[in-house]
């Protein structure tokens, strides 16, 4: 089983202490709200996968891995009757899971059909694409060189439709030291959440050791990471202190943080909860940036801005770079209902922007 969730703990009110010019003269806080922020397509999909799983077949359904990486909705899963464990070999033979939205390798798909689960896929599309490109290349007797963080669920997925001929490239200071078997077949593919400036930086020093390496077909870096990515950095170029809504182990809010730094932000924090904002961050701080990642649901974004607005950040700019209304279908599991009928959601998840908080 998982480890539980922390729970939250009650939030003491953040003060309201003035922040003073050089003159001496108190400055106007405001806060720059990055958008896009929050839910993407594939974790709208994957989470109204799994609440549609529970509506039709009741608990417990069990679900490997967090089914997205977010620990406030995995704790709400769980109350409506989810059960989340490491691998397949911990559901009971015969029931139901549901894979997460960072996939699965086809190991994991043998050993649940040997187990006789009955199995939804709530993998990212744009994850699948990733697979698709893996076994391809793979076919053709390519090298794939894989740029992303190892122990990563969707890196582990990813490499386990090549195994033979996958290696792993963590980032640009191991490029100098991979080893390949024909420097004329390669190809790069990477993780869809990583940073993109980084992950160019990896691709130049690819091209200057291997310059015949071909790219992918096209972006595996999702439009969701690469929208979240340009929106911060539009604020973070304004702003004394970034606040990133996300769990520590979702790669896309880890690289908020990151990239809030690189572009200007001279303090970048995460939190989970607006209760685990310290006074002491905002000190001197006029201006202050919030985002979020994409497995965030916005309620807890507008907890934070309320906890903010009790310091007197009360003035709130959205900074839009981006406009998103991608959705995808359901799982192909959940499609039709028990009565063969379409379902509603058929053709494209709910978007979750209103996910109300349950009982914390
Ligand atoms: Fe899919 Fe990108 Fe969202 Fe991951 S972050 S679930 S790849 S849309």
């Amino acid at each position: 089983m998982l480890a539980p969730p922390p729970v939250p703990a009650a939030r003491e009110p953040l003060l309201d202490v003035p922040v003073l010019g050089p003159d001496g003269a108190p400055l106007a806080k405001r806060i720059l709200l990055a958008a896009p922020r929050g839910y993407c397509a594939g974790v709208d999909r994957a989470v109204v996968a799994v609440e549609k799983a529970l509506e039709r077949y009741g608990a417990p359904v069990y679900v490997r891995k967090q089914i997205v990486h977010n620990i406030h909705v995995v704790r709400t899963l769980e109350r409506a009757g989810a059960i989340f464990v490491d691998d397949v070999d911990e559901v009971p033979p015969g029931a139901r899971v549901v894979f997460s939205a960072h996939g699965v390798s086809p190991a994991v798909e043998a050993e649940a059909a040997s187990r006789g689960l009955d199995t939804i896929d709530a993998t990212c599309p744009l994850v699948t694409k990733v697979h698709r490109e893996a076994t391809k290349f793979a076919k053709q007797d390519y090298q794939i060189l894989l740029i992303g963080h190892a122990g990563h669920e969707e890196v582990e997925g990813t490499m386990g439709h090549a195994p033979e001929r996958t290696i792993l490239v963590n980032g640009p200071h191991e490029v100098a030291t991979v080893e390949v078997a024909d420097p004329d077949k390669l190809v790069w593919l990477s993780q869809t959440t990583l940073s993109v400036d980084e992950t160019m930086e990896t691709v130049r020093l690819l091209r200057e050791r291997f310059p015949h390496i071909q790219d992918p077909p096209s972006d595996d870096i999702c439009y969701a990471t690469q929208n979240r990515q340009v929106a911060i950095k539009q604020v973070a170029r304004d702003a004394d202190l970034v606040i990133v809504v996300g769990s520590r182990n979702s790669s896309n809010t880890m690289r908020l943080v990151d990239v809030s730094l690189e572009h200007g932000a001279k303090a970048a924090h995460r939190v989970d909860y607006a209760h685990e904002i310290r006074q002491e961050w905002l000190d001197g701080v006029a201006t202050i940036g919030v985002t979020s990642g994409a497995s965030v649901p916005e309620v807890l974004v507008r907890e934070v801005l309320e906890a903010l607005g009790e310091a007197g950040y009360r003035d709130v700019a959205e900074v839009v770079t981006a406009e998103e209304d991608l959705m995808f279908s359901l799982p192909k599991e959940l499609r039709v209902d028990a009565a063969g009928q379409q379902d509603e959601r058929a053709l494209g998840g709910r978007r979750r922007l209103d996910w109300q908080r349950q009982g914390d």
